[in-house]
């Protein structure tokens, strides 16, 4: 008998599902869900935004583009890098257009990740991180956020995480699944271990529109910093484009350079039609980014409210779409009260271990749906909390 071989790599094989995925299967076949379970808008694409790409295709636009990216597009990121973000990149030699922030991250590790290099990374957090670090051959290492910092890491966690192979950090702030946001003060703090470790940071600032309180801060502009930060970003979440895969990723020359070149074995270059798209959403794309953060703060506000009320304590978050309520109360770990009230009230969260063991005893709740739907969702959880 012929010995059965698994033709894939160790290290894929040992690598876990998405804990939100698996998550997402379970609401298979059921019906009347409602789901706060989701990390995308449920706003769709501006139409201005969604009619460029229907010219671009109109007009033949069906070839690949520079590797980088449009000229066009590169130069409107930098305008609005330098206007948002306020640093100033080169659009020739420092910014790569990518296939979501998502590639961005892994051409990011991959660039600078050398077998063995450890990467802290900052949790609860976005599930790709740890798994990409250890697909570039690289060790992550945990810090985690405390619920008593309001899940914000203080700088001197991250210090006593160096070690002599550490060789970047990777934060994302505003947070997912958190919402927490760093303030300047802290990001300064940050930046000072950074410098004085020679590390790199490796910046997720998808969620640097969705900010509802504070003035925004990036890493990159922070004194100094530019060169030793990569700044990710995208039009997922704040153009509601998540279904166009389009990020990018700024970065000194010679970090920019290296993360070319993957991408352009790898990917070639961006999808045409979704760049074309970009460059109308940065061109006139921000007027609706204001009535949706207006929205967004009236959810946020109400979904707070309502989950503190039935005694699911939770911070007021400062930036991104989620809430992320502390459900030791009830006396379940995460996965049982996710799974519990989804079969009780057919109502979808993310259990907080999805995001690190640090979100054990969290749930993550998005508020990127209809008023209505969160109107909803917190009436069913009112009856299963009182129904414990
Ligand atoms: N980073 C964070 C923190 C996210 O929450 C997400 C999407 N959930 C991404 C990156 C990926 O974004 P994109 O759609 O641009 O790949």
């Amino acid at each position: 008998m012929a010995i059965k071989t698994s033709y894939l790599a160790k290290h894929v094989r040992t690598l876990k599902p998405s804990g939100i995925r698996k998550f997402f299967d379970a609401t298979a076949g059921m019906t009347d869900v409602i789901s706060l379970g989701v990390g995308e808008p449920d706003f769709v694409t501006p139409w201005n935004v969604r009619e460029a790409a229907i010219l671009s295709l109109e007009e033949g636009f069906t070839s690949y583009t520079a590797n980088a990216g449009l000229p066009e597009l590169r130069e409107a990121i930098a305008r609005y890098v330098d206007d948002y973000y306020c640093v100033s990149y080169d659009p020739e030699s420092e910014i790569t257009v990518t296939v979501g922030a998502s590639e961005a991250i892994d051409i990011a590790l991959r660039a600078v990740l050398d077998p063995g290099d450890e990467v802290l990374v900052v949790e609860p957090c976005f599930v790709s991180y740890a798994p990409l670090v250890s697909l570039a051959g690289g060790v992550p290492v945990s810090v985690k956020a405390k619920r008593e910092h309001d899940f914000k890491v203080q700088a001197r966690q991250l210090e006593a995480a160096v070690t002599g192979r550490t060789k970047a950090m990777m934060i994302c702030s505003p947070n997912n699944p958190t919402g927490s946001m760093l303030s300047r003060a802290e990001m300064e703090q940050i930046a000072a271990v950074a410098k004085k470790h020679h590390l790199l940071i490796i910046s997720d600032e998808i969620y640097a529109e969705l900010v509802y309180d504070d003035l925004y801060t990036s890493f990159a502009a922070l004194n100094g910093m530019k060169e030793q930060t990569i700044l990710i970003s995208g039009f997922s979440k704040d153009l509601a484009m998540t279904g166009w895969r389009l990020g990018f990723v700024c970065a000194p020359r010679e970090l920019s350079q290296g993360m070319l070149k993957i991408h352009q074995y790898a990917i070639m270059c961006a999808s045409t039609m979704a760049q074309h798209a970009g460059l109308e959403g940065l061109r006139h794309g921000r007027s609706d980014m204001a009535d949706m953060r207006k929205s967004y703060r009236q959810r946020r506000n109400f979904i707070v409210q309502s989950l503190n009320d039935m005694g699911l304590p939770c911070y007021k978050p400062e930036g991104a779409f989620y809430t992320f309520p502390n459900i030791e109360a009830t006396g379940l770990d995460s996965e049982t009260f996710a799974t519990r009230l989804l079969h009780a009230e057919r109502v979808v969260v993310v259990p907080g271990n999805a995001f690190g063991s640090s979100g054990e005893g969290f749930v993550r709740c998005s508020y990127a749906t209809s008023m209505s739907q969160l109107q909803e969702a917190m009436k069913r959880m009112r009856h299963f909390m009182k129904n414990l």
